[in-house]
């Protein structure tokens, strides 16, 4: 029986790519995403690597479209061994300019809405005593850059409910873990762009340089595929299984310093 990974935010960048990952591996696979495409995008996915899946437009700013998307996917599946709360969205402003709802949006998908998806998987995970919950959050989980008031709280929030939820699970077979990439070039990176242009007064290549590679001690964006992989090791590999709790930078030593 093949295990099952529900997926957030899976029709673009990280998420997408950890899906092909999971994909190779045989998985039954939740997509979720607000791509007007994400139905074709899931259904090519699952045509190249010929697994069974199920799309949800579900927006994670709605808590009970969260809960239907993983009741379908309980009724179609059966269960689901593996969360992982990938989707995530940016907002790049001084804070006395920074939108309210901006906040709302960023805290509400990053954090409040990893925590209703988690809910929604955790009783089937404590039953079957197994469960894998991996978090994207990020090397602003750990540290700061100004500007990004809202993502990096979020960011931080999900690192401790992360580490809340590893001793929550822990007697039940269930690990939590937090991955924290450093810049990886996706649609959200390249959206931000424009707002650092103007915010910071900078040419494009001045904000990839001066501000996204900066603190990257290798100077290159961490490869989509290579979060994908970590994830997969997180949730699929024998050696992960005594992993919990941790918040594991993949980050080109960007906070190594
Ligand atoms: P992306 O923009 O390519 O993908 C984000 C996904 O989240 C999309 O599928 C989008 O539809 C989905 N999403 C956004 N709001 C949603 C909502 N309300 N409901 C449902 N889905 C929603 O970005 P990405 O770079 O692949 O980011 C994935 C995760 O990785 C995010 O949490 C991001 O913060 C984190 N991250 C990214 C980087 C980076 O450099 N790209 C670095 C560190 C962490």
């Amino acid at each position: 029986m093949p295990k099952t990974v529900l997926i957030t935010g899976s029709t673009s960048g990280i998420g997408l790519a950890a899906a092909k990952s999971f994909a190779a591996k045989g998985y039954n696979i939740v997509f979720n995403g607000l791509e007007e495409n994400g139905a074709d995008i899931a259904a090519q996915v699952a045509k190249e690597f010929d697994i069974d899946y199920f799309f949800s437009p579900a927006n994670l700013l709605h808590p009970e479209a969260i809960r239907e998307m993983a009741d379908e996917a309980l009724t179609k599946f059966g269960s689901i061994e593996v969360a992982v709360n990938n989707a995530g969205i940016q907002y790049v402003a001084p804070l006395e300019d920074f939108p309210d709802d901006k906040w709302n949006d960023i805290i509400g998908v990053i954090l409040t809405g990893a925590y209703h998806v988690t809910k929604a998987v955790w009783p089937g995970m404590k039953a079957k005593k197994f469960g894998r919950v991996i978090n994207l959050a990020s090397a602003h989980g750990l540290v700061a850059s100004a500007y990004k008031s809202a993502y990096v709280s979020a960011k931080h929030g999900l690192i401790g409910f992360t580490k809340t939820l590893a001793l929550e699970g822990a007697a039940f077979g269930i690990t939590v873990n937090a991955v924290c990439p450093g810049y990886v070039h996706t649609p959200i990176i390249e959206r931000q762009i424009p707002d650092q242009m103007k915010t910071h007064q900078m040419t494009r290549e001045e904000v990839i340089d001066k501000i996204m590679l900066k603190e990257h001690a290798i100077k290159a964006f961490i490869p989509a595929d290579a979060v994908a992989e970590t994830i997969l090791f997180l949730a699929d590999s024998a050696a992960a299984a005594t992993i919990t709790g941790v918040a594991l930078p993949i980050d080109a030593g960007w906070t190594a310093h």
